[in-house]
């Protein structure tokens, strides 16, 4: 209760940045099953700890979850959530798995696009199957069939300006797991529905394969776990960090048309770029959102 009035009296003023952590599967939905843990579990210890290591590194940014419990979430209600919070950034968690091929394993970070592999397309399939499970799916996603590989062309028209965008940030995923010595299979396309109806950079990230048995283990653990999330956050770091320049540049562009203007009535600016001219620079933002 504390905290609710805390929150109440201060708004997310402070907050600039909106992640949403999306832990996929949960509740009826197993996802992939292993020996010893199912998929979700994986999914969801991973987005615990990544959010929490966000939160504590970034005092600017706002961590919401599609899920912190072990709980039924449907495909297109993950992304309405980021779509209804207006999320800067969306990062969905899943876990891989084949049904021969124990010995494979690694990481691997899609953006939405067109598979051009069967491999691709057999993840995406397996992954969006989910919608078979939601009672009213061919309404909701207008006859899509998962499993139907003919659904998936809707894919190759798909217009995406956040791109760029997702795949640097899927690339700095891929390169901070290489350093974390996870194997790095690489940054891929492929059409995910979670994906589709995003309006925010978005990466659907597969931490490994709970059909290998010692990728398994690793995933399972409190520790495994705790290094991938760190891997991500890593990554999310530097994602941030080319956000807040871009922001801070064409917020020097701003600034120098206001340094013109207060030129012009005699006013004084603080210096662009300086951390009074940031924060002036924010106010004016929240001000600007509040009208
Ligand atoms: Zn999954």
């Amino acid at each position: 209760m504390a905290l609710l009035a805390w929150s109440t009296v201060f708004p997310a003023t402070a907050k600039d940045f909106t992640v949403v952590i999306d832990a996929g599967h949960g509740g009826k939905d197993p996802g992939a099953r292993g020996r010893i843990i199912q998929e979700k579990a994986i999914n969801l210890g991973i987005a615990l700890k990544l959010g929490k290591l966000i939160e504590a590194n970034h005092e600017d940014v706002r961590v919401v979850y599609t899920r912190s419990s072990d709980k039924f979430v449907a495909l297109d209600d993950r992304a309405e959530i980021a779509n209804r919070c207006k999320a800067d950034l969306f990062i969905s968690i899943h876990t891989n798995s084949v049904a021969k091929g124990g010995a494979v394993q690694g990481t691997e970070t899609y953006t939405l696009g067109l598979a051009r592999t069967d491999e691709n397309l057999a993840v995406a399939m397996r992954e969006n199957a989910v919608i078979l499970l939601e009672e009213d799916y061919q309404q909701r996603y207008e006859g899509f069939d998962p499993n139907s590989s003919e659904s998936y062309i809707i894919f190759e028209f798909i217009q995406n300006r956040h791109m760029e965008q997702s795949i640097s940030l899927a690339s700095d995923i891929q390169r901070c797991f290489s350093e974390a010595k996870r194997e790095d299979r690489g940054v891929r396309q492929a059409g995910f529905l979670v994906l589709r109806k995003t309006s925010m950079p978005s990466v659907l990230i597969e931490v490994g394969f709970i059909s290998n048995r010692t990728e398994e283990r690793y995933l399972a653990s409190a520790e495994g776990q705790q290094r991938l999330a760190k891997a991500i956050s890593d990554a999310f770091d530097r994602y941030k960090h080319t956000f807040d320049t871009r922001q801070a540049a064409s917020g020097v562009g701003e600034a120098n048309q206001s340094a013109m203007k207060a030129k012009a009535s005699g006013k004084k600016l603080p210096p662009a770029g300086s951390e009074e001219d940031i924060l002036m620079r924010k106010q004016q933002r929240l001000q600007k959102q509040k009208q």
